[in-house]
C-alpha cells in the first residue's frame, strides 16, 4: 500500500459537524474539492468519483479511513459525523445537499466565536425547515442576491473557512434583515420528526401522506397544490415519480408538507390548513393502497406540466392591462405578503382571463 500523504492543516470535527462539510472544510484550505484533495492524500489511486455527499448517509469506510489516517484523527471519530449513526433510515434525510438549508444566525454565532462556518447534521433531516435554536427558517437562498444553489465553502485571507453566496460572493449571514419567528412551524417539525425517529410504520406513513400530498390529481397538479394553502414564492418544484417528496424538496416546500402531514394525521390543525373530508378520504384510499381509482387517474405526462408560453406581445399586453386595472391602482394601501398575494390574484386573472 502506498503511503499516505498527510496535509499540513486539517479542522477538527465539531460534535455536531456533517462529515461532507468536514471534507468542504479541510479542502477549502486548499482551495480545492475534496476530490482532489483524496487523490492527493492517496497519491492518486482513488477511483473515478462516486458521490462524496452519499457519503453523508452511510460514511465508505476506505474513504474515512484514508481521510482519518491523512488527517491524524481516529476513523471511527470521522463515522461518528455521518448519518448512518442516527439510526434513521436513509429516506429520512434530504437527498440533494442544494435542498438543506443552513440557519444564518447559527453561521453568524460560528463567526463570532471565531471557529469555522459548519453544516449542522440535523439540516440534513427531511423535517429540518427551522433552527430550534434560533426559531428562524432554515434557507437556501443568499439574503444578498436571492439566488438558490449550493452555499460555497471557502477560506478567508485570516484562515478561517466561511460559507459564501456562489452567485454575488456574500457571506452566508442574518445580518441583513430580521427573520420571521417560526415556533409554530418548530412544533410541527418536532412532532413529526420524532414519528420520524421511531421508524417503522410511523416513518411509513408518514412517508405514505407525502407521496399522497404530491401525487397528481386526474387534472395532473398535485394535491399539494390544490388544497388552497398558502404555498411557498417561486416555482413549485417537481417532484420525480417513485421518488420520496420529502427528501427531494427544498425547505420551503419541505415546511408546507409536514404542516400538511401533521394535519392529517396527528390532527394537528394550524389555522391556515383547513383539510375538507374529502382530502382526508382520499388519504384512506391511497393509504388502502393502489386502487382502480388510481390506476385511471392518468400519469403525470409531460403534457400535463408543459407551460403553454404565449408570444411576447401578448404577455406586454396583459401587463399593460394589470396595470390599468383598478386592482393594481389599489395595491400601495397594502404591504408585504398581502401585497405579494394582490399582484399575483392579478397576474393570475389576466392569466386565466382568455
Ligand atoms: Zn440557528
Ligand atoms: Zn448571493
Amino acid at each position: 500500500m502506498r503511503p499516505v500523504r498527510l496535509p499540513a492543516l486539517a479542522p477538527r470535527p465539531f460534535e455536531d459537524e456533517l462529515l461532507s462539510c468536514w471534507h468542504w472544510r479541510v479542502s477549502s484550505h486548499y482551495s480545492c474539492s475534496p476530490r482532489q484533495v483524496e487523490n492527493w492524500i492517496s497519491g492518486g489511486s482513488v477511483g473515478p468519483n462516486p458521490h462524496l455527499f452519499r457519503h453523508d448517509v452511510s460514511a465508505d469506510q476506505p474513504a474515512t479511513r484514508l481521510w482519518a489516517l491523512a488527517c491524524r484523527l481516529r476513523q471511527v471519530d470521522l463515522e461518528r459525523l455521518s448519518l448512518q449513526n442516527t439510526g434513521r433510515s436513509g429516506a429520512s434525510f434530504v437527498s440533494d445537499p442544494a435542498h438543506r438549508g443552513v440557519c444564518p444566525t447559527c453561521l453568524d454565532e460560528d463567526a463570532e466565536e471565531g471557529r469555522d462556518h459548519y453544516c449542522r447534521r440535523s439540516w440534513a433531516c427531511v423535517e429540518a425547515v427551522a433552527c430550534p435554536r434560533h426559531k428562524i427558517g432554515l434557507e437556501i437562498n443568499c439574503s444578498g442576491c436571492f439566488r438558490s444553489g449550493l452555499f460555497q465553502f471557502r477560506s478567508t485571507p485570516v484562515g478561517v473557512v466561511r460559507l459564501f453566496c456562489r452567485d454575488c460572493d456574500a457571506i452566508v449571514s442574518a445580518r441583513r434583515f430580521p427573520r420571521r419567528d417560526q415556533t409554530d412551524l418548530l412544533q410541527v417539525a418536532s412532532l413529526v420528526g420524532e414519528a420520524i425517529g421511531k421508524g417503522g410504520s410511523e416513518f411509513e406513513r408518514i412517508d405514505a401522506a407525502s407521496r399522497f400530498l404530491w401525487s397528481p390529481r386526474p387534472e395532473g397538479m398535485p394535491y399539494i397544490a390544490a388544497l388552497g394553502l398558502s404555498l411557498p414564492y417561486g416555482q413549485r418544484p417537481s417532484v420525480a415519480k417513485g421518488a420520496a417528496p420529502l427528501a427531494s424538496l427544498p425547505p420551503a416546500w419541505r415546511a408546507v408538507t409536514i404542516t400538511t402531514i401533521a394535519n392529517l394525521l396527528f390532527q394537528v390543525a394550524p389555522k391556515t390548513v383547513p383539510l375538507s373530508s374529502s382530502v382526508r378520504e382520499a388519504f384512506r384510499q391511497f393509504e388502502q393502497g393502489p386502487t382502480e381509482e388510481c390506476h385511471q387517474a392518468p400519469p403525470p405526462t409531460r403534457t400535463a406540466s408543459v407551460v403553454n408560453l404565449r408570444a411576447e406581445t401578448e404577455y406586454r399586453q396583459l401587463a399593460r392591462g394589470i396595470i390599468q386595472s383598478e386592482g393594481w391602482k389599489s395595491l400601495p394601501s397594502k404591504a408585504g405578503r398581502a401585497r405579494n398575494r394582490a399582484i399575483g390574484k392579478l397576474m393570475l386573472r389576466a392569466l386565466n382571463d382568455e
